[in-house]
C-alpha cells in the first residue's frame, strides 16, 4: 500500500481554522499520516496525537518558522521535532513575546489613527497562542472599518502602511540551530513562492536537509526546477497543501512525496 501524507498543515494554534483534532478528522480517510507544522508554536501537537490515535493517522511532529535571509523573508520547516525540548521551548517563548509585542505596538498605531481595538478583541479560539497581521485584519474587517482582509493590508497593516510594525528578526542560520537542537529535520518551505530557488546550494551549505518542491502555490515548472536542484545537491524532497481550512486552500489533504530518515512515503 502506499502511503500518503500531507506534510505542510496548520490548524488553529497558529493561523488554521480547524482545531487540530478536526485537522485530523478531515484527514484521516485519505491519509496515513499528516505533518501539523503550525507557525511558530508547537500547541497544536498533543491535541493532533490523540486524535492520531483515535483516528489511526500518523502525526508527525512539525512547526514552520518565519525567518529572514540576506534581507528576504523565508519559512523554515522543522520535521520530528522534540517539540518538549527545553531549548525549543525558551526559543519559541521567546519569538512568542516578539509576536505579541509587535501587536501591541500595531494596535497602539490604529489608536493613534483613530481605530480603537484592544487585545481582547483578537480570536482565541482553540489552542491559538500565536497571533499575526491576519488575525488582526480579520478584527478590522469584522468591525466594519475595512472591507476585506486585503483592503486592511493595503490601508493599514502592508509593509509601509501608517499602522505596521517591522517585525522583529529571527535569521535563518539561527531557526536551523533551533530545528536541529530540537533533533529536528531542517527543510526550506515553498522556496518558489518565497522566490528562493536560486539560493538553495548555500541553503544547504547552511545544514538544510531537505526542500519543499511540491507546494500548491508552486507553478509545475517552479516544481520541475526545486526536483532537478534537490537531485544535485542531496536534498531530499517534501511537500504539503499548506492546509489552512478549506476556506483558505482549494485543495487540502493531496498526497505528496517525503523521504524521510526514516520512512518513505510516496506521491499519490
Ligand atoms: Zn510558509
Ligand atoms: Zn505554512
Amino acid at each position: 500500500m502506499v502511503d500518503k501524507a500531507d506534510l505542510h498543515v496548520h490548524t488553529t494554534a497558529s493561523d488554521g481554522l480547524l482545531k487540530p483534532s478536526e485537522v485530523v478528522l478531515s484527514a484521516c480517510k485519505r491519509l496515513s499520516a499528516i505533518a501539523i507544522t503550525d507557525h511558530d508554536t508547537v500547541q497544536g501537537l498533543a491535541e493532533a496525537r490523540k486524535a492520531g490515535l483515535k483516528y489511526k493517522v500518523s502525526i508527525i511532529p512539525g512547526i514552520e518558522l518565519s525567518c529572514f535571509w540576506q534581507g528576504k523573508e523565508c519559512h523554515l520547516l522543522g520535521y520530528h521535532v522534540q517539540d518538549n525540548a527545553p531549548g525549543l521551548m525558551s526559543s519559541l517563548k521567546g519569538i512568542k513575546e516578539a509576536r505579541k509585542e509587535r501587536m501591541e505596538k500595531m494596535i497602539s498605531k490604529l489608536r493613534k489613527l483613530g481605530i480603537y481595538l484592544t487585545w481582547q478583541d483578537l480570536p482565541t479560539d482553540g489552542e491559538r497562542t500565536i497571533w499575526g497581521r491576519p488575525h488582526l485584519a480579520q478584527v478590522l474587517v469584522e468591525k466594519k472599518i475595512v472591507t476585506s482582509v486585503a483592503d486592511a493590508f493595503e490601508k493599514y497593516l502592508g509593509r509601509g502602511r501608517p499602522a505596521y510594525v517591522e517585525r522583529k528578526k529571527l535569521t535563518l542560520e539561527r531557526a536551523i540551530s533551533i530545528i536541529k537542537n530540537a533533533a529536528g529535520v531542517p527543510v526550506i518551505a515553498h522556496p518558489g513562492k518565497s522566490k528562493l530557488i536560486p539560493f538553495l546550494s548555500s541553503f544547504k551549505n547552511m545544514g538544510i536537509e531537505g526542500v519543499e518542491a511540491y507546494h500548491p502555490e508552486h507553478t509545475f515548472a517552479e516544481v520541475k526546477e526545486i526536483v532537478k536542484a534537490a537531485y544535485k545537491l542531496g536534498l531530499f524532497i517534501t511537500g504539503g497543501s499548506d492546509f489552512h481550512g478549506i476556506e483558505r486552500c482549494g485543495a487540502p489533504f493531496v498526497g505528496f512525496i517525503a523521504v524521510r530518515r526514516d520512512r518513505c512515503f510516496s506521491v499519490q
